[in-house]
């Protein structure tokens, strides 16, 4: 009696979405849809004001 196991073939693992990014800079804790954004769409400005207001702090 010879029963041949066919071995099921290898799945391409299905990930959960997997997210290979940096968060938006702005520290909002969501991601910029392009791979290649450092922000979402408006949230530089939120970012680039921070930063000019943390320098100023800084400076003072
Ligand atoms: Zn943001």
């Amino acid at each position: 009696m010879t029963t041949t196991k066919a071995k099921p073939a290898a799945k391409p693992k299905a990930a959960p979405e997997a997210i290979d990014r940096p968060p938006c800079r702005c520290g909002c804790g969501d991601f910029p849809k392009g791979a290649n954004s450092r922000f979402i769409p408006g949230h530089d400005a939120r970012y680039h004001a921070a930063q000019k207001a943390a320098d100023k702090a800084a400076a003072s």
